[in-house]
């Protein structure tokens, strides 16, 4: 019967007409008294999951979210509505923020949403026990979990707080984003009973995803935006000059293009913003601080000018496209050099604990480029979906490209791999491979080595290349560290041995990046932060030859 009350709510409040998938199934457990976890894709309808209950119940639901920029938007849309719902988090003064604490306390509103950082304050938990509190949803979950791809030490206080309550309140905690890894850290944190996970589908069926390499990529966005000129998509790109030049670019070109990062003023980016929502700009050029929150349906595709961080982001920001149901693509643009600048910027961002995990992270998405298996299912079973099929309409279902068995070539780096003692990373094989006069090659002894030169027809890029798509394969695997090394996986092992083969589709002459390309500023300031440190910080995993290769690469500026 209160779950009667509930479909009720549905239609008066919210004016839908049915739940969507997992929406019905975590309201009832929550309502059942049950700690809940429900796991969905981003658009998929998490919010209403806690906000349905919140009404029902009686008392003040405290929402625990990381997104300050959304509170609001969220608060006034249940106020429009009808629902007392406020928050507190650091936009508000101290006067503000006093007096909303002393309305809940009056028990003035059914939702309270707050920032996390609030729950690091004794007193604020003390208020919180002076407050009639059924309920504590837990947003962007995730970020509870080391493992997660954005933890928040705060986040850590949430199982203390609740405790502490009178009422002992139930807890729904709600990501988009969880891996099985993160799911159990959330589930054993806040003490959530395996069986009430609802966990509904990550598969988009109206999404095609793939892959593009080897191509210049302003050329091929310049094509495609002439292709898709009607159309309104987002290209995300992976720093803020990056995103300017891009900008820029394509404004010359008479594209009609808006952009958004965190570097802009306030105004401008909401002004920009507003420009893409209305469809007066048809392109969003943006870095990763651009969507969340975002409810803009007809975005038709959503193309990465570079890798992003993990693939938790990438689908995160895939995932806006299509909104409406309708088909809409999904395109990566890859190149391998982005790679040492996510290496980078993972090394100037993250605290040193978790630089470990983030790099394992950033693997995974280079495998995702490198698989020539189905995109979807590489996607699903990241997730941790296990009955998965080929989706029969990503890049990879579709690639008609023959394929050739390069078993020998594999074995002949997997075996050159073991007598270099498995403990050397990617850059170092390939150059032993191809027969390289570098002076670590030959202090190593290196050059006496059976497997010295014996792919010295190619190019250290091309064996390097051909080293990612072994890791993908899962024939070598990847010890992460200050210097990743590479060792030779049990499945390779079958392979060295004769008793497996390998396939590769024909691969595409990789093309250097050129002075056109916005990536060439960000090759250059890498060096030059480099230059710059005379301490070459721990975790920087540039070898003198790396930078040296990438340098060779650039094109001299005069
Ligand atoms: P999430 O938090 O999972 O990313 P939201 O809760 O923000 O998603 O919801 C995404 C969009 O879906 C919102 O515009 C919301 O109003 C809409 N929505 C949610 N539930 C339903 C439903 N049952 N029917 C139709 N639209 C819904
Ligand atoms: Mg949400
Ligand atoms: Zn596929």
């Amino acid at each position: 019967m209160l779950f009667e009350k509930a479909q009720q709510l549905l239609e008066s409040h919210f004016g839908y007409s049915s739940f969507r998938n997992g929406q019905e199934l975590a309201i009832q457990s929550v309502l059942a008294g049950e700690n809940t976890i429900c796991v969905m894709p981003t658009g998929g309808g998490k919010s209403i999951c806690y906000q349905i209950p919140a009404i029902v119940l009686p008392g003040t639901t405290i929402v625990i979210s990381p997104l300050i920029s959304l509170m609001k938007d969220q608060v006034d849309a249940l106020v429009q509505v009808g629902i007392p719902a406020t928050f507190i988090n650091s936009s508000l003064n101290y006067n503000e923020a006093n007096q909303r604490i002393w309305e809940a306390k009056q028990g003035m509103y059914k939702l309270l949403y707050i920032a996390p950082e609030r729950l690091d304050s004794r007193e604020f938990i003390e208020d919180l026990k002076q407050m009639d509190i059924p309920l504590v949803a837990v947003d962007e979950a995730h970020c509870i979990s080391q493992w997660g791809h954005d933890f928040r030490p705060s986040y850590r206080h949430i199982q203390q707080m609740v405790r502490s309550l009178p009422q002992k309140p139930n807890v729904i905690a709600l990501t988009a984003t969880a891996t099985p890894r993160v799911r159990e850290d959330i589930c054993e944190t806040l003490n959530i009973e395996e069986e009430n996970s609802i966990i509904t589908g990550f598969e988009r069926e109206n999404l095609t995803f793939s892959v593009i390499k080897g191509q210049d990529r302003l050329h091929f966005v310049r094509d495609y935006l002439k292709k898709n000129e009607k159309e309104a998509g987002i290209i995300y790109a992976a720093t803020r000059k990056n995103v300017d030049q891009l900008y820029e670019r394509l404004k010359k070109e008479n594209i009609n293009v808006a952009r958004y990062h965190a570097g802009m003023g306030d105004a401008e980016r909401i002004s920009e913003q507003d420009r893409f929502l209305k469809d007066e700009a048809s392109v969003m050029v943006a870095t990763s601080a651009f969507g969340m929150g975002i409810d803009k349906s007809n975005i038709r595709y959503v193309l990465h000018f570079q890798l992003p961080k993990n693939m938790e982001s990438y689908y995160q920001e895939a995932g806006r496209a299509g909104r409406d149901g309708l088909e809409s693509e999904c395109i990566l643009l890859y190149s391998s050099q982005d790679v040492q600048v996510q290496r980078f910027l993972i090394d100037q961002s993250s605290d040193r604990s978790r630089i470990h995990a983030e790099l394992e992270k950033l693997q995974q998405m280079v495998d995702y480029c490198h698989t020539e298996n189905c995109l979807q299912e590489f996607i699903l079973k990241y997730f941790g979906e296990t009955e998965t099929e080929t989706c029969g309409r990503c890049g990879n279902c579709l690639d008609s490209r023959s394929s050739n068995d390069v078993t020998k070539e594999a074995q002949m780096v997997m075996s050159c791999i073991i007598r270099m003692g498995q403990r050397f990373g990617k850059t170092l094989t390939a150059q032993v491979l191809t027969g390289s006069k570098n002076k670590k090659v030959t202090e190593m002894g290196f050059d006496k080595l059976t497997t010295y030169g014996i792919m010295k027809e190619k190019g250290s890029k091309e064996v390097s290349d051909f080293i990612e798509f072994l890791i993908s394969q899962e024939l070598i695997a990847i010890e992460q560290g200050q210097f990743p090394t590479i060792f030779v996986s049990p499945k390779g092992k079958d392979v060295l041995l004769g008793k497996e083969q390998v396939h590769r589709r024909e691969t595409v002459k990789v093309r250097e990046i050129s002075k056109d390309d916005p990536l060439f500023e960000t090759l250059r300031e890498v060096r030059r932060a480099i230059a710059e440190t005379e301490k070459v910080p721990p975790f920087v995993i540039f070898s003198d030859a790396a930078l040296k290769d990438m340098c060779a690469r650039l094109p001299r500026t005069n």
